[in-house]
């Protein structure tokens, strides 16, 4: 690293939001630097580890050389209060169970590989706009440096810092705040290629509980519930008692999903706001390490649009966000009215609602990708009265998502 160059972009956090935006960067002739607070990239790592098989995709074959996949996906369980709903199974890996420290040095090495500069044991402590141009402050060790760039990237997480210094939004907000509660564990009897998720008001009442297997019988086991950080240690024990015939858990973690990007503007003159930074994670789900990558690669491309245009304006990154929403809309979308309509129904409705699957559906085995649609047409061939039932909730939870998002 050198601080005395003046780099096109400068870059806080490598996540791997952070590490793909210098990725792409510098394939697109951009200078960068890349800054990350822990001594080494990936020293601590909060997370459940599941990736779908679109972002393996994304990432292409060279990749899978690197080792960073424990497990793949070959099928899931759901239970509503510890009693199952229904179990699918799939001809082919929907998703894999990553190695994270693995995968996030793999994405930074990538980026030093392609030119990028990085400095570890850096921290982003505050910034400052210079005409059009921001200065940025780091500790670097025990040294203060300033750096002028006419552009910087947060993807330094949920409780960024980039984005509250420069005011762009307050990266706090319990509404959409997902908090979660996860340890390591052996557990006793569960099959090493399937997910588990339970819902249910004694399991994560809002929220859900998830057991992704790394193989021979440990996994990272969690509960995740929007708004409620109380008694998150309990629900977690309850579904751990329910699912595993005995457990031993050998790690301990809690921390943030941030969701809600939708509600915030992720850009303005010289800064862009990637992945968790921007609340990027999936609104039902709390995952966002695909979304945290897809905003790294699009923000790069406006980058490099400006750079271009020799213009660092909100103008021309402006362009960010809208290919952000070209990738992720699709999904998103359906995941905040999936998100909706679950939180509209009552215990008793939730109840219902999970019975008629369990007799439609049960035990199916199919070809991924997992088609909503197609599962929906089953329930309601097997019960007529379901739409009838559940319709005008879904009509709220489609309004509503729409309303949001508009
Ligand atoms: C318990 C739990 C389970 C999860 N499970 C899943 C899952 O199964 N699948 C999934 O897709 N997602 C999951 N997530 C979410 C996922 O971990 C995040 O969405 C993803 O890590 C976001 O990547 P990112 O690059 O935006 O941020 P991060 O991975 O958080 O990276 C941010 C980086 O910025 C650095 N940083 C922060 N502040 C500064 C600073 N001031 N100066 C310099 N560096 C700084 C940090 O050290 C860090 O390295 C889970 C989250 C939690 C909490």
């Amino acid at each position: 690293m050198n601080f005395n160059k003046k780099y096109d972009a400068i870059v806080i956090g490598a996540g791997p939001a952070g590490s793909a935006f210098a990725y792409y960067a510098s394939r697109a002739g951009l200078s960068v630097l890349l800054v990350e607070k822990q001594r080494e990239v990936a020293h601590t790592v909060l997370c459940a580890e599941g990736v779908s098989s679109e972002l393996l995709k994304l990432l292409g074959n060279e990749s899978f050389t690197r080792n960073f996949i424990a497990t793949y996906v070959y099928g899931g369980i759901l239970t509503h209060n510890g009693k199952r709903i229904v179990e699918v199974s799939l001809s082919e890996p929907g998703g894999a169970i990553l190695e994270r420290k693995i995968f996030d040095r793999y994405l930074a090495e990538r980026a030093v590989l392609a030119g990028s500069d990085i400095a570890v044991n850096t921290k982003f402590v505050g910034a400052e706009r210079k005409g059009d141009e921001v200065e940025v402050q780091l500790i670097t060790g025990e040294r203060k440096v300033q750096l002028l760039t006419p552009l910087l990237v947060g993807a330094d997480g949920p409780a960024s810092k980039v984005a509250k210094t420069l005011g762009i939004f307050d990266p706090y907000d319990k509404n959409d705040d997902f908090f979660a509660y996860q340890v390591y564990a052996y557990c006793d009897g569960i099959k090493d290629n399937y997910l588990y998720f339970g819902i249910g008001e004694h399991i994560a009442p809002l929220g859900y509980a998830w057991i992704f297997p790394k193989g021979g019988g440990f996994a990272n086991v969690g509960v995740g519930i929007p708004g409620k950080r109380e008694n998150l240690d309990k629900y977690l024990n309850n579904f751990l008692e329910k699912h595993c015939e005995s457990f031993k858990i050998l790690g301990i973690t809690h921390g943030v999903v941030p969701t809600g990007f939708h509600k915030r503007r992720i850009f303005d003159d010289n800064v862009l706001i990637l992945g968790d930074a921007a609340r990027l994670a999936d609104p039902l789900t709390g995952g966002g390490i695909a979304n945290a990558y897809i905003s790294g690669m699009t923000a790069a491309k406006a980058a490099e649009k400006a750079k271009k245009e020799k213009d660092f304006s909100k103008r021309v990154l402006k362009t960010y966000y809208r290919e952000l929403r070209k990738w992720i809309l699709h999904d998103y979308m359906v995941t905040l009215f999936a998100k909706l309509f679950y939180h509209s129904l009552s215990s008793e409705e939730l109840e219902e609602f999970m019975n008629s699957i369990r007799d439609a559906i049960g035990k199916m085995e199919i070809t991924p990708p997992i088609n909503p649609l197609s599962m929906l047409m089953k329930i309601v061939k097997k019960d007529p009265m379901f739409l009838l039932r559940f319709g005008r909730k879904g009509i709220y939870a489609a309004k509503e998502s729409l309303r949001e998002f508009i």
